[in-house]
């Protein structure tokens, strides 16, 4: 079985991603196990930080590595929060400051548009020229009430008009099948098998 060190320590995404990779006979290792502190994320855009992400865990444990950046880009905010989601209303990460934070700064807006982004990028080796790069968005409509407890992150308030629902209200399987990253790490698994990788 191939071995990639996964450029995050996210027990969700390591299910998430360990379950699709299993297929390709790939054992995902979360970079924690292997001695990986995490990278800095210091670019304005997704993909540039998650090749970062993946250069720095491929360089130091010296495997091919897998690295995702994600986040949410609200119309109305000009596309903020985008990169900045996960830290929005600042150090520590907090959900819940994060989110009253965006339901206030889009007070009195009538657009409530936004949309998930997600970017992946597998590199073989740090130095790798081709690194393999997929991606996915999942639109929806900011809601000022929280609605629903799975997911995580603004899931209570990204609100699916095909569903009825929010985020945090439909399945983890139905989220995989609409969501940036199931999209982006479908594409990812299909650009795997096309290179025979
Ligand atoms: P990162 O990709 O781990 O850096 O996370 C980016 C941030 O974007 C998360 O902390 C969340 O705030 C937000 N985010 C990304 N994907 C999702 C999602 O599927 N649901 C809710 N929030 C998300």
């Amino acid at each position: 079985m191939k071995k990639i060190v996964l450029a995050s320590n996210n027990a969700g995404k390591l299910r998430e991603f360990s379950r699709l990779f299993a297929d390709l006979d790939i054992e995902i290792i979360p970079q924690g196990q292997l001695g990986v502190s995490e990278a800095e994320e210091p670019h304005a855009t997704f993909v540039e930080n998650a090749l970062a992400k993946a250069r720095h865990a491929a360089r130091i444990t010296g495997l091919p590595a897998l690295a995702d950046d994600s986040g949410i880009c609200v119309h109305a905010l000009g596309g903020a929060p985008g990169v900045y989601s996960a830290r929005y209303a600042g150090e520590p990460k907090s959900d819940a400051r994060n989110n009253e934070k965006l339901i206030a700064d889009l007070a009195g807006q009538a657009d409530r548009r936004a949309f998930y982004y997600a970017a992946l990028v597998l590199v073989r080796h740090a130095d790798d020229p081709q690194p393999v790069i997929a991606d996915g968005f999942c639109d929806g409509l900011i809601v000022d009430a929280p609605q629903g407890d799975g997911g995580f992150g603004y899931d209570p308030h990204f609100f699916l008009p095909q569903f009825g629902k929010t985020v945090a209200e439909i399945t983890p399987e139905e989220k995989s099948l609409i969501s940036h990253r199931g999209k982006a790490l479908r594409e990812l698994i299909g650009k795997l098998k096309e290179h025979g990788l």
